[in-house]
């Protein structure tokens, strides 16, 4: 690659983020499978109470939600799915980045892909498409002028994606463990290479139209279990890229990285399971209440929304004895 013919921001990715050039580990076929053991035996008692028909299915929004605050997780359980903007910018993004991988002839620039990314999604049948529905002329037209926007930033601030370095965009990827009873899914926004032999040699990256929070980096973390899990050779590196403000964060996958994960995804479907059984929620106010279906009927959230830390170490304190 010609580093000289990329602007300073795509140079950063490569150099940075995507550590071109540099040595790539090696695992040998003990190390996922010892992994895999790992997560067998911590998902014993979550697996027991399902079947391969019916899975326990743990994606990373799941887990952030449970182990965030378990009222948020019951809250958003109990709602049926509605598609919201942020939702639908995201899936429509993709939609055009992607065309600008795959067929750069048709759709050479953002504004063609975003077009197309538009008419296809609105000529299916599901959440995405009735919500678009529901947009009067000027709603769609500024839903046209971000996603463009975004897919201009996207181009602007990537290099040109090399068909060697294998680009996937929304690439589902699922795990199954305990003989089928429990599923890891995920949809990565972005993942380019593949593992050679036993040389780690993927990347995964979770594309942001604004800047991180504080699970998003946990929520990669979770990604490079589920691509251990699946392939049996993790990616040597997973990233967060902001397109608002061009900047990345970009971790090397390590055994500690995969071992903090494995935990995370035990801890929350023992949590899950005794939700199920019906154990009272803990509750864990902090930034979610804002955005929470069930803050009006939450005396710790709304508290913490109207900042009154009296009221919310208390319940804290109630809370987790009561666990
Ligand atoms: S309002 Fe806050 S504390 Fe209450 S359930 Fe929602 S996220 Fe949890």
């Amino acid at each position: 690659m010609d580093l000289t013919r990329l602007n300073p921001c795509q140079r950063g990715v490569v150099t940075d983020l995507m550590g071109f050039g540099l040595p790539r580990p090696t695992y040998g076929p003990e190390f996922s499978r010892e992994l895999v053991a790992r997560l067998e035996d911590g998902l014993a008692v979550s697996a027991a109470e399902h079947t391969p028909d019916d899975p326990l299915v743990l994606s990373k929004s799941r887990l952030t939600e449970v182990l965030t605050c378990e009222g948020l997780y019951l809250s958003r359980d109990a709602q049926p799915f509605a598609m919201s903007r942020a939702m639908a910018l995201g899936i429509l993004t993709h939609k055009a980045v992607e065309r600008l991988l795959v067929d750069l002839e048709r759709h050479p620039n953002p504004h063609a892909a975003t077009e197309y990314a538009l008419a296809r999604a609105s000529s299916g049948e599901d959440a995405l498409a009735s919500w678009l529905t529901g947009l009067d002329e000027d709603e769609r037209l500024e839903i046209k002028g971000e996603v463009r926007n975004l897919a201009t930033e996207f181009v602007q601030q990537w290099p040109p994606l090399e068909r060697g370095w294998y680009p996937r965009v929304e690439n589902r990827a699922s795990a199954l463990l305990c003989g089928g009873r429990v599923k890891l899914y995920a949809r990565y926004d972005l993942a380019l290479g593949k593992p050679e032999g036993s040389e780690a040699r993927t990347l995964i990256v979770d594309l942001k139209a604004r800047s991180f929070g504080a699970s998003h980096f946990e929520e990669i973390r979770f990604y490079a279990l589920v691509e251990t899990v699946r392939v049996g050779i993790p990616p040597f590196r997973v990233a967060l890229h902001s397109l608002e403000t061009g900047g990345h964060y970009a971790e090397d996958v390590t055994a500690a990285t995969l071992s903090a994960a494995c935990e995370r995804v035990v801890e929350a479907a023992a949590a899950l399971g005794e939700l199920r059984r019906g154990r009272q929620p803990s509750l864990r106010p902090g930034p979610a209440c804002n955005w929470c279906g069930s803050s009006g009927d939450c005396p710790p959230g709304r508290a913490w929304i109207e900042d009154d830390v009296t009221v919310i170490e208390s319940h804290v304190s109630q809370a987790s004895t009561s666990v």
